[in-house]
This record gives C-alpha cells, structure tokens and sequence, in this order.
C-alpha cells in the first residue's frame, strides 16, 4: 500500500518515501508514506476558500445526509478496514470494532443531531429575555459557524474512531476538515479517506487528509481556525504554545494522557454482582486493545480490608487472558502497535515498580505469534502505600498494565483519585446512593466523565473506556483540559456565540420560531 494525501482537491504524491507503516504482529513493512510538495498554507487556504463557502451555503440538515452517505459508504466497505487493522494494529475483532463500528457510529449520531436541527443555517442559545424596562427590545444568543478550518491531529491508537468522530462535529457545523492522522497507524484512516473522496459525496474542499508531516501548518493558521489535538501531553504542549495560535487566539482542544481509575465502592461485598462486575471491567479495560486506550483504567482502587481478596480475583481472570495473533484460536489479546509504543511501555513499567510491587504477569513464553511482533503481556502490579507514590497516579503506561492500590476512608479515596491530576474517566462501583453522590461532588471537577455503576446497570453499562458521543468526551488537567462529542455541546468548538440584541419578533426569528 502506498499512502498519500489528498490535498487541493487531488490526491499528492512527489514519488519520495517519507516513512513506512509496519504490521503490529511480526515487525514487516506493511505499507509506504509518499511526501508532498504542498505547503501548511496553501493547504489550509484551499480549505478556508473552497470547502468553507460550500459548507455553509449549505443547512445542518443538508450537512446531516452528507455525513449519513459518507457513514453508508464506510459500512459498505469495512471489510477491508477489519482486515488493515488486524494487521497494522495488530487488533482482535473487538479492538478493530471499538475503532471502526464506533467511528461510524459516531458520525451516524451527528447524521440524526443534524436531522433533528433541521433546516436552519445558525443555532440559537436559550431563550430571548428582556434587556431593559421596554418589554420590545430583547437579547438572544445565535451561534455562527467558523469561516476557517478545522485542523485535526489525531493519536495512533484510534485510527478511524479519532478520524471519524471529530469529523462529523466539524461537518455538521459547516467548517471544513483537514485530518492528520498519526503516522503509525496511517493504513486504516487512509483506506477509509480512499473511500471518502471515491464516492465524491462531500464538497471539494471540505475534506482534506494529510498523511505525515504537517509540521508547517500552525505557521499559516489564522483566528477563524481550530486545532483539535489527540496525542501526547508533550505534543499538545509544544503546538499550543506556536506563536501563531497564541497571537491568532486559535481555540485548541486537548485530549491527552490520563491516569483513569476504577473504585470498588466500601460497601459491596466480596463475591457479590457488584464485585464480579468490578472485576470484569477492570480486567477487560486492561486488555481490549491491549491496553492501548486513553480511556483505559490504570489505577484500581479498593478498600484496605478487600486488597487481597481483590489481587486474588484479578489475578484469576487475567490469568485466562491469552496473547498472540489474534487470528490464532484462543489468543484474546494482541501486541502493541509499535516498537517505540513497546519500549514505552516497558520504561512506564520501571517507573510503576519503584513504588509497587509486580502482582502478576502473562507468560511471554505462552505467545501465539511470531516473536518479531509488538509484545507486551498483562501486568497487575499493587502499591500497598498510595498516598506516598507518585509514579501510579502520574505515569501513564499505554498497555495491558494497571495498578491495584487500597484506600482507607472516602476522603483518602477521593485525594488518591484526584492525585491523577485530571482525568477522562472514573467508574465506581457501588449500591450505596450516598457514595455515589458523594463522588459525583468529590470527584466531578477533576473528571471529564463517571461511569456510576450499581446491580440495576451491571450488565446493561455502555463500559468503563467507551466513549459515548451523547456524552461529552475529555478531561481536566493532565487529561489535557479539552471537550470533544456531547451531542450539541461538541459543535460549540465549531461556532462562534454573538449575542444579538433586537426587538422581539427578530429575536423570535433568530431563535427559530
Ligand atoms: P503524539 O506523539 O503526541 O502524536 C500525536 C499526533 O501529533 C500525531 O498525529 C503526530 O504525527 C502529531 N504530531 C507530532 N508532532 C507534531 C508537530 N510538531 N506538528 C504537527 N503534528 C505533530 O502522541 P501519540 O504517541 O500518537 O499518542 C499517544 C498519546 O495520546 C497517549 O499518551 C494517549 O493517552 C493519548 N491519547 C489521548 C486520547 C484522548 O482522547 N484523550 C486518545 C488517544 C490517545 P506523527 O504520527 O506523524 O508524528
């Protein structure tokens, strides 16, 4: 497979390699990366002059069937997609479902949001309301899309799901795309971007998919574009801080690393539903695509009294867990996506162990693969002494590897969760109302979601990692401080808020009545 990019409504390739893409299972070349010889701005121009116009001539319901034929025409050919990412990423079933069926769900939830908006070209904001003593004047909230272009930067770990998930937003609001996908992992979003631009459903201009490099394009980015970023906290770092962004007052949306946490709540039971369904979450996070999830549970909290029996329960159902291809009968979980992503994980490993100890680990001995792949089996360490560790509430190992620690009282819980710095995601585990509330008070400004769980929802959860797009998706602090999804919370990153102040029958009909 060749790679390229389509850019300036064609597709670009200067006939030089710039990198390769290797499969995940025994280290070989799977597929080229072909350079360009188009610029950061001429890019993002053609983008801004071309797609732009044609976006907003159009109405979010207009928008919405673009999104749902685009939705169609990746189901029609997700074969191929299952097939790159079992080989590029070396995924299981689930894992490559998780990224491709939840991408496509995603954009078939913004297809049916952009329904129900229906014919209109601007969204209103609440309600209009009296400004003065003169009941005619009024003030309303609309909100206009963007005239620039919606750059995104995605991580390796969701190929098509990232592509996918913030495309539809964009799209739906009438700002045009240009995807930068990770390098890594480029096989699967360029397959689907192959399909995208074959069907010629979407406006030149509108779509713009940049395989590589990229490096250049915040040196021409102006104040009416957007980065959204999914990466490393490093990364995120350094482009938000482009002199650019910063004198151009760019929005920058950040979804970084996080130190998640799964909390078996004090009062359930040993052996009881709300205990084997603790289990059960915590050891598949720890597996399903093989660790590789921003939203993954790294650090498993439990109360002191339950630790050991909690180790024992955990080590027994990891223990089944199985490595190797995953096209081998019986192999449950794949390797990781890259050497580097490899020896990272290795080095996050070194530093968890110099404050916990290891609990358990697969046997490498036991892989069912060839021995060249990207492999690293599951790993269950405890810290017996959290309060005074540091590396488990900050050190971000992005494999099969989490952390079981005891708490003490609901007040050192809550200090230990929040000590992740800003997270994604907690799940707690609990029957007890109160505990609940309580958590959703303590834990609330330091997450961006809680999955509450009690035996009424055991089974029926969507699941501790999976992001919803009804629900908003992103995290405070380390967890990058960004918001993605949430239904029409995620299209404001997309719109600009004007309050318009005018008399009631405007005000009226800018509210869409
Ligand atoms: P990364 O190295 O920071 O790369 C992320 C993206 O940034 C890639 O597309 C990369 O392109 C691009 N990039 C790097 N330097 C750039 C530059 N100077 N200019 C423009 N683009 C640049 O992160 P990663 O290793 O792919 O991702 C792993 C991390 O992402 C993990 O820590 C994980 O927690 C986090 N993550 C977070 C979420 C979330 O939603 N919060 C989701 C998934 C992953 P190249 O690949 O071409 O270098």
């Amino acid at each position: 497979m060749r790679i390229q990019s389509f850019l300036l409504g064609e597709w670009q390739d200067n006939h030089r390699t710039v990198a390769s893409a290797h499969c995940a299972l025994d280290g070989t070349v799977i597929a080229e990366q072909a350079g360009v010889d188009v610029n950061g701005g001429e890019t993002l121009d053609f983008a801004r002059t071309v797609g732009g116009p044609a976006l907003r001539s159009m109405t979010y319901l207009q928008r919405a069937e673009l999104l749902h034929q685009v939705a169609s025409i990746l189901v029609a050919n997700k074969a191929q997609y299952y097939a790159l990412s079992a080989q590029n990423n070396g995924a299981t079933q689930t894992d490559s479902l998780l990224d491709i069926e939840g991408g496509i769900g995603t954009l078939k939830y913004y297809a049916s949001l952009g329904k129900k908006i229906g014919n209109r070209t601007w969204l209103s904001h609440g309600e209009s309301e009296p400004i003065t003593k003169h009941d005619n004047f009024r003030g309303i909230h609309v909100k206009t899309p963007l005239r620039g272009v919606a750059i995104h930067i995605n991580a390796f770990n969701f190929p098509a799901w990232g592509m996918l998930e913030k495309l539809g937003v964009a799209l739906l609001s009438g700002v045009p795309v240009v995807v930068k996908p990770a390098s890594v992992t480029l096989p699967v979003a360029y397959a689907m971007a192959r399909d995208i631009v074959a069907a010629e459903i979407l406006p030149i201009g509108t779509f713009s998919f940049l395989a590589g490099g990229g490096r250049d394009l915040l040196d021409y980015i102006t104040s009416q574009d957007t980065v959204a970023f999914t990466g490393s906290a490093d990364t995120a770092g350094l482009l938000k801080s482009h002199p650019r962004v910063i004198s151009e007052s760019v929005r920058f949306n950040v979804e970084a690393d996080s130190i998640n946490s799964a909390i078996l709540g004090p009062d359930i039971e040993l052996g009881s539903v709300g205990f084997k369904s603790f289990i059960r979450e915590v050891c598949n996070e720890m597996t399903v695509k093989s660790g590789q999830k921003c939203t993954a549970i790294r650090r498993i909290f439990v109360p002191r009294e339950l630790l050991e029996e909690a180790k024992s329960a955990l080590i027994e159902k990891l223990s089944k867990a199985s490595i190797g291809d995953p096209a081998i009968e019986g192999v449950t979980y794949g390797p990781l996506v890259s050497k580097v992503q490899l020896n990272a994980a290795q080095e996050g490993v070194g530093q968890l162990l110099k404050e916990a100890e290891l609990a358990f680990e697969g046997d490498i001995q036991q892989l069912k693969g060839d021995e060249n792949g990207f492999y690293v089996t599951q790993k269950l360490l405890v810290c017996r002494d959290p309060a005074n560790a540091k590396n488990v509430h900050s050190t971000e190992v992005f494999g099969p590897v989490a952390t079981l620690m005891p708490y003490e009282s609901h007040n050192q819980l809550f200090d230990l969760v929040r000590a992740g710095g800003g997270s994604l995601v907690s799940s707690i585990f609990t029957n007890d109302d109160q505990f609940a509330f309580g958590a959703v008070a303590e834990l609330g400004s330091s997450h961006g979601r809680l999955l509450i769980v009690d035996e009424s929802i055991s089974r029926g959860h969507s699941g501790h990692g999976n992001v919803m797009p009804m629900c908003i998706h992103g995290g405070p602090g380390r967890a990058g401080g960004g918001q993605e999804l949430g239904g029409l919370r995620g299209m404001d990153f997309y719109h600009v808020c004007t309050a318009v102040q005018t008399n009631l029958s405007r005000a009226a009909y800018l509210q869409g009545d």
